[in-house]
C-alpha cells in the first residue's frame, strides 16, 4: 500500500474509521487481477469487513478524498474549527459510479489523479506505479488486512506501527519505547496499547513482552500461519525494505548539503525558545498552537537527522469526538515542508528567502562568505522530507 499512510516521522496519518477504510480500499486494489490502482466499492461488504457503520464509512470515504464531512459542534474554539476544516490531500479519487453503477475509486497521487494514468505502456506492477509516482510503498501482511474488523480501532494502529518500526529497524525483534509507539499510533492511553497487544490477531503477528512500569517493551514478529518467529525466517518484504533503505540512505547522504549540527545551530538561532529533548526540538505549532488546559505548549517536533534540511511534524491530541468517541489530532500538513518553511510562515517571507537565510547562516558558520544573489537551483538535490520513500 502507499507509504503515505505514514508521515516522515513514521506517524500514522490516518486514524479510526479512516484508517480501516483506507486499508480496506488497498485490499480491494490488491485483489484486482490487473493491479491498476482501481477498485469497486460495495458498502455491504465494507461494513462486514471493517466493522464500521455505513455512516462512518461514508464519512471516511469523503475524508480520504480530501473533503471531510464535518458535523457542526458547539463549543469548538475558532482555531480548532479552522484546523479541522482544512482539507487534506486526497488518498483516493472516485473514477466512476452513479445511481445504477457500482462506485469505482482509485488510489491517487497527491494531486488527485488516478495512479493508472502514469503507467502508460509500461508493464508496471502496482508497487512499481506507487514507487514511480513518488507515493512509495509499505508492505502489510494480508493476514492483517483480511481481519480489519477484528482489529478495529487501536489494535490496527498499534500493529501497523509495530510493523513499521520493525521494517525501519530491519529487525524482526526489537525494543520499542512505549511513548514513541503511542505517538506513532496516535493513541493516548497506555491501556489501549496493552489491550491492543492482547488482541488475538495482533498477538498472531507480534508478541510483546513488557514489565509493568517500564518505558520499553520487547517486540518480536511472528509468522501468523506457521506460528514461528520471523527472526529465523526473514521475509522477502524485510529484505526489500533493507535494500531500499540502504539505497535511500546512500542517496540522502550524497544529497546532504548541511550537517545535522549546522542545521541545529541555525534552527536555535531562529527559535531560541525551542525546547530540546533528546534529538528533537519542540516549538509552537502554527496550526493548533498546542493548547492544553488553556496553556500554550510547544507541540511541533523538529529534527535534523532526517531529510536534506530536517523534518517536522505535529500530532498534538486535540479532543475526543463526542459522538463517535474518536480522537482528533492536529492535522498540520508537513508533507513537502521542512523546518525553514516555519520561518517563512512566521516572518511572512517566501520559503526561498527563508532557505537563503538558512544557507547564509550556515556559510557564515563555516567561515565562508554569505551569498548575495538569489540562486535559481535552490535546494534541488535534497528531496523534501515528505517525498523520501519509507
Ligand atoms: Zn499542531
Amino acid at each position: 500500500m502507499p507509504s503515505r499512510l505514514f508521515d516522515s516521522f513514521g506517524y500514522l496519518t490516518l486514524h479510526g474509521a479512516d484508517l480501516s477504510v483506507y486499508l480496506y480500499c488497498c485490499l480491494l486494489v490488491h485483489k484486482q487481477p490487473d493491479e491498476d490502482g482501481q477498485f469497486v466499492f460495495e458498502m455491504n461488504s465494507a461494513e462486514a469487513d471493517t466493522g464500521y457503520s455505513e455512516r462512518q464509512i461514508w464519512r471516511a470515504l469523503a475524508s480520504l478524498q480530501g473533503n471531510p464531512q464535518r458535523t457542526p459542534q458547539k463549543g469548538i474554539p475558532a482555531l480548532e474549527e479552522s484546523s479541522l476544516a482544512k482539507n487534506k490531500p486526497p488518498l483516493i479519487v472516485k473514477v466512476s459510479g452513479g445511481k445504477f453503477l457500482p462506485d469505482t475509486y482509485s488510489i491517487c497521487t497527491e494531486y488527485g489523479s488516478p495512479i493508472k494514468i502514469y503507467r502508460g505502456d509500461k508493464k508496471e506492477t502496482l508497487r512499481g506505479m506507487l514507487f514511480s509516482t513518488g507515493l512509495g510503498y509499505f508492505d502489510v501482511p494480508c493476514y492483517l488486512i483480511d481481519r480489519l474488523s477484528e482489529l478495529k480501532g487501536a489494535p490496527l494502529a498499534v500493529v501497523l506501527t509495530g510493523i513499521k518500526q520493525a521494517i525501519d529497524l530491519q529487525q524482526a525483534k526489537f525494543v520499542a519505547i512505549l511513548k514513541e509507539w503511542k505517538s506513532m499510533a496516535g493513541i493516548t492511553k497506555d491501556a489501549d496499547l496493552h489491550s491492543a497487544w492482547e488482541c488475538k490477531t495482533v498477538h498472531d503477528l507480534m508478541r510483546v513482552s513488557h514489565k509493568k512500569g517500564q518505558r520499553r517493551a520487547g517486540v518480536e514478529l511472528f509468522d501468523p500461519v506457521r506460528g514461528t518467529s520471523l527472526t529465523q525466517n526473514m521475509p522477502e518484504a524485510m529484505d526489500r525494505a533493507a535494500e531500499k533503505a540502504a539505497i535511500s540512505a546512500y542517496e540522502a547522504d550524497r544529497a546532504r548539503e548541511y550537517t545535522q549540527q549546522e542545521l541545529e545551530k541555525w534552527f536555535l538561532s531562529e527559535f531560541p525558545e525551542a525546547e530540546k529533548r533528546d534529538d528533537e526540538f519542540y516549538v509552537d505549532c502554527p496550526e493548533c498552537h498546542g493548547m492544553r488546559q488553556g496553556k500554550r505548549t510547544p507541540t511541533l517536533r523538529v529534527r535534523f537527522d532526517k531529510g536534506g534540511a530536517g523534518v517536522m511534524a505535529c500530532h498534538a491530541f486535540i479532543k475526543k469526538l463526542k459522538r463517535s468517541g474518536e480522537d482528533v489530532f492536529c492535522s498540520f500538513e508537513t508533507k513537502g515542508k521542512v523546518p525553514y518553511h516555519l520561518i517563512a510562515t512566521r516572518d511572512g517571507i517566501a520559503p526561498r528567502q527563508a532557505l537563503e537565510r538558512m544557507r547564509n547562516y550556515i556559510l557564515v558558520l563555516r567561515g565562508e562568505r554569505a551569498e548575495e544573489i538569489e540562486s535559481e537551483v535552490a535546494f534541488s538535490t535534497s528531496a523534501p522530507a515528505g517525498e523520501i520513500p519509507i
